[in-house]
């Protein structure tokens, strides 16, 4: 089983494992770069990736589902911060507590950023099927561990929630 992350022509296929690892790095970054509503709404759909809640190979997304802003700065504004967090994923951010090493996320946040950046956000929204509305934003921040959590669908963040620790 796996997840597809889609956007226009790109497919970033990941096993379940590989999902984990890639929605964690990611997770990390947007924690302490999110500073926009759009930011936290992202972040939620980030929790929405766990699979230990959604289920395994039931998670993944589409970039043309998402609900970029109804102006064209807004939605360029989105787009960046999606670049931004998927560069400070790649530079290693926080990686030392994860407690494990993130094998080939490299490859794919390349992979990742290759997508978001040949993606055109669209206009409308009414595409955007399953992305947070502005009032599930994840603004609640884990104390213990300073990452985003989507209150109140999940008490804590991914870090808390860890199967081994
Ligand atoms: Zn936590």
């Amino acid at each position: 089983m796996s997840n597809i992350f889609s956007g226009g022509s790109h497919d970033l296929d990941l096993s379940n494992g590989a999902t984990a690892v890639f929605i964690d790095v990611l997770m990390l970054a947007v924690s302490d770069l999110a500073s926009e509503d759009w930011d936290f709404r992202f972040a939620t759909l980030l929790t929405l990736q766990d699979q230990n809640v959604m289920g395994r190979g039931a998670v993944g997304f589409d970039l043309a589902e998402f609900d970029w802003g109804t102006t064209e700065r807004e939605r360029a504004r989105a787009k960046h911060f999606v670049l931004r967090a998927t560069a400070l994923a790649a530079s290693g951010h926080r990686w030392s507590e994860l407690g494990y090493h993130p094998p080939r996320v490299h490859n794919y946040l390349h992979r990742f950023a290759t997508m978001v950046e040949s993606c055109v956000p669209p206009a409308e929204s009414s595409a955007a099927r399953g992305f947070p509305g502005p009032h599930e934003a994840a603004m609640a921040s884990c104390a213990r561990h300073r990452v985003l959590s989507a209150l109140p669908l999940w008490d804590g963040c991914f870090l808390c929630h860890r199967p081994h620790h």
